[in-house]
């Protein structure tokens, strides 16, 4: 059978682990329209009781927000401010061992000063880092399966530590990109009485409500800064804290034929932005892009030769789904 997409957005169906599609349309464009079924007013009045109910009052802070200072990070914590009674988030940041970039330093900086917040930054112990993310990078191709694990549950730690009786993720993945049906308010970690909340649950999660609710306080964009004129990418607002980490993003594409442009320009078809031909033309062109700033990073911080890095992809590379083009990269054999 040859490669299929979702009749609505354009996406690759059938290579997402745990995805499912019904009549070539996929579980994400499915969702879109379930959105549009949930009592979206409920769930926000809903919260603010809940933040109010749980509140401990031994702790300074009401809840923690695991924060990267991206566009999502600053939608949360300005609605939380701003529309659910919250007065002291305490910001947990996960750094791993890549450069950040630019607009990642003065992002975070803007986000902690506009609200004169507490912030902490948390760094894995960096020989940990090295050691695990060149583990899962040459036995699995999933280099940041370790630092993942982080993100989820440094938060969570410093929570327990705290007595802070409630934790703060973004958007549900399992929803949002089609793995599952149903858009739950808790996280399934939820216990020791601490309640993980996806913000995304609360209010309809959207690139273009994040990005404008982020600009408003003084967010800015790769295109503001000088130092990473990235390539492989739709845009330049999403995941851009860091050059390195775009790499588990890029290894997508050599296992399972998509990464962040797929998920981007279709979740724009989804939001009304681009139309499937838009999405479909700028998945051609520069999905197989791997940044090249963000190799070289990546190269650097898990102590690898960019030549050990080529040998790996082409290894684990899905030759069912890809095929290399005359200037020896990988593509997609039905975009080639
Ligand atoms: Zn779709």
């Amino acid at each position: 059978m040859g490669i299929r997409t979702c009749k609505k957005c354009g996406f690759i169906l059938g290579t997402r682990p745990n995805s499912k599609d019904v009549d070539g349309v996929c579980l994400a464009c499915l969702n879109k329209d379930r959105k549009n079924d949930i009592k979206w007013e409920e769930r926000q009045k809903w919260l603010t009781q809940f933040i109010h109910e749980n509140k401990n009052a031994d702790s300074k802070w009401e809840c923690v927000v695991g924060v990267s200072g991206g566009k999502d990070s600053c939608m949360i914590v300005k609605r939380l401010i701003e529309c659910h009674g919250v007065k002291n988030p305490l910001l947990v940041h996960v750094c791993d061992e890549f450069t950040p970039s630019d607009a990642g330093i003065a992002n975070l900086d803007n986000l902690v000063k506009t609200y004169n917040l507490d912030l902490l930054n948390f760094r894995c112990a960096p020989q940990t880092f090295v050691k695990e993310t060149r583990k899962s990078f040459f036995e699995k191709l999933h280099p940041l399966e370790w630092v993942e694990k982080q993100i989820y549950a440094k938060p969570l730690e410093v929570a327990k530590a705290f007595g802070i009786p409630i934790v703060f993720m973004g958007e549900n993945p399992a929803f949002e990109y089609g793995e599952s049906g149903t858009c739950e308010i808790f996280h399934s970690a939820s216990d020791d009485g601490i309640k993980i909340i996806y913000f995304g649950s609360i209010w309809p999660y959207s690139n273009a409500d994040s990005l404008a609710q982020a600009q408003s306080m003084g967010f800015r964009t790769l295109s503001d800064f000088d130092d990473w004129q990235r390539q492989g990418s739709a845009d330049d607002f999403t995941q851009i804290d860091s050059k390195g980490y775009m790499i588990q993003l890029w290894t997508k594409f050599i296992k399972f034929g998509f990464q962040r442009v797929s998920d981007v320009a279709c979740r724009f078809v989804r939001e009304g932005i681009f139309t499937k031909e838009q999405a479909e033309q700028m998945i051609k062109d520069s999905d197989w892009i791997c940044d090249p700033l963000a190799k070289k990073d990546f190269c650097r911080a898990i102590e690898i030769t960019e030549k050990e890095f080529d040998e790996t992809i082409d290894k684990f590379a899905n030759t069912e789904i890809l095929m290399k083009d005359a200037n020896g990269h990988w593509r997609r054999k039905d975009l080639i």
